[in-house]
């Protein structure tokens, strides 16, 4: 434990959180005068991670920006991938898939003239393949809608930074006493490094914002916006306002924010494909929302879905279109990590090293559809068999709280699979809507972690590093800009087998490289 009361540690953080707009909404249910702001969830302090590590995460989001824009124009692979079992099974992906073969499927849609804007977070866990072997970096998940926190995620940086300077002396032990955890380095430490999301995610939906203008109005921005598509009753609304705030502070771009049910009867688009809200013209459509079936209140056929036909049938620039939204699926993830599948993506001599990179942050992904190959049936057995809790199934759902881990995990797939009168192992078709993943086992370190600005408890916790990448592509896939943009690290208590933060299961946190 830090060699100072934790009391005065958490004073100093709830005030800075408050001061810099670490902040959530919170509120009874149905009763918006009851809002009131309060500390975003958060680890007290930054946890070890090694500096070599998070540099590969970085090295690599270029290629996974580059990845999802190719994924996302290969509509034969994604509709072999998602729509045998997993469209039968999940009518959501289903529907996102058949909207995106309605309108790109037409070669006359006005969405062919739009550029695509990414605003993506690759997430990873440090894991050891062996014990007594380094850490290394392994993908969790790709998130290509709504990837969040980036704002709070600079601000938790910069407090980190603050404590574990001010504090420096205090603090020292403990901070050591979790790298040795990580690493066996011992060089010093370079501490929490700069995170640069809230200058360069803003500066991305300005490039698309700009080049919308130039090829629409020959420059004119006048009566111009960005589009918020935020849900109704959402909590984490500072964290989507420090984007809209920095977006017209730098570039002097104005957001509007409205959920798909409001868009739908707000939002008409023209012969020539602009997008309008009354006497304005909607350049970027970013998504903070709708990536779940509780975004279309209205169901399957509902006034929401038809706004998120008309946003996508239209020549502003969409984050996420459809095509980047499936290929953030956790089926399609599952897929690309078959041999030879990223391959097919990246066939030059010169993108090899590309591949690579990405094939190393590969963790095993196994199918559960009419697709499974014996590798996949043996992960099944294992699963089945073998010691609990190696393997996640995951369902096709975005947002935290869906997946089935340890002894549920075992029952799920017991009801779901049968012995075949060969003797082999068969998978009902129940099951193509998932994937199995293997589970990570990341590094467990101390920590202390707050709600509400108040010390929640301390004990033994693991993190998940974010890693965002914004890329900007244009109508016939010339990739305009592309980069890394800031991280975010989270991090729970080890007991706990969900993540996410807005779903209250993880906390916000800071790597300190070491
Ligand atoms: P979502 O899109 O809902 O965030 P994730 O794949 O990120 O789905 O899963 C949610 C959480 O479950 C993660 O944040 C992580 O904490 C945990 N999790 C997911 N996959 C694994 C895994 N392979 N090993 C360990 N934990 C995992
Ligand atoms: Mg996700
Ligand atoms: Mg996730």
């Amino acid at each position: 434990m830090p060699d100072i009361p934790l009391e005065l540690l958490a004073t100093h953080a709830n005030a800075y959180a408050s001061a810099n707009g670490i902040q959530v909404e919170r509120r009874k249910k149905d009763d918006p005068a009851s809002a009131y702001f309060e500390c975003a969830p958060m680890s007290l302090l930054p946890n070890a991670y090694p500096k070599e590590a998070f540099d590969q995460a970085q090295s690599v989001a270029t290629a996974f920006n580059e990845l999802v824009d190719r994924v996302s124009r290969d509509s034969e692979f994604l509709e072999k991938t998602l729509g045998g079992g997993v469209a039968e099974h999940d009518l959501f992906t289903a529907k996102i898939l058949s909207l995106y073969k309605e309108v790109y499927g037409n070669d006359d849609s006005v969405a062919h003239t739009a550029d695509r804007l990414g605003i993506q977070r690759s997430d990873y866990m440090l894991h050891s393949v062996k014990e007594g072997e380094p850490y290394r970096l392994k993908q969790v998940e790709l998130n290509t809608i709504a990837a969040s926190f980036a704002g709070l995620a600079c601000n938790i940086a910069d407090l980190h930074r603050y404590l574990t300077t001010r504090f420096a002396p205090e603090i020292e032990d403990y901070l050591l006493t979790n790298q040795k955890i990580v690493t066996a380095s011992t060089e010093s430490a370079p501490g929490v490094p700069e995170n640069p999301a809230l200058s360069r995610i803003p500066a991305a939906m300005q490039i698309a914002f700009n080049r919308y203008c130039k090829k629409f109005s020959g420059g004119d921005s006048a009566n111009k916006i960005v589009l918020f598509v935020v849900q109704e009753g959402e909590t984490n609304t500072v964290d989507q306002r420090m984007l809209e705030f920095r977006l017209f502070s730098d570039f002097g771009v104005p957001v509007v924010r409205m959920s798909l049910t409001k868009a739908s009867s707000e939002i008409t688009v023209s012969d020539d494909g602009a997008l309008k809200l009354g006497d304005k013209e909607i350049a970027v459509v970013y998504y903070r929302a709708g990536y779940a079936p509780t975004d279309y209140p209205d169901g399957d056929d509902g006034i929401e879905w038809k706004a998120r036909l008309t946003l996508e049938n239209s020549r502003a620039a969409k984050c996420p279109s459809l095509g980047y939204h499936l290929a953030g699926t956790k089926k399609v993830q599952q897929e690309l990590a078959r041999p030879g599948v990223l391959e097919r993506f990246f066939p030059k001599e010169d993108e090899k090293e590309m591949v690579e990179k990405m094939k190393s942050a590969f963790a095993g992904l196994y199918s559960l559809g009419e697709d499974a190959v014996p590798e996949d049936i043996d992960a099944v057995q294992e699963a089945l068999g073998g010691k609990e809790g190696q393997f996640v199934l995951k369902p096709q759902r975005e947002g935290g709280g869906y997946n089935f881990y340890g002894a549920q995990l075992k029952e799920k797939l017991e009801k779901n699979t049968s012995e075949g009168s060969d003797g082999s192992l068969k998978l009902s078709e129940n099951l193509a809507e998932y994937i199995l993943m293997q589970r990570l086992f990341p590094p467990q370190q101390r920590a202390i972690l707050l709600r509400g600005g108040k010390v929640e408890g301390s004990g033994d916790s693991i993190s998940e590093l974010g890693c965002y990448g914004t890329v900007v592509v244009d109508p016939v896939g010339e990739v305009v800009h592309n980069e890394y943009a800031g991280f975010l690290l989270r991090t729970k208590f080890s007991n706990v087998d969900e993540g996410g933060v807005a779903s209250g299961f993880a906390t916000l946190s800071s790597p300190y490289l070491c």
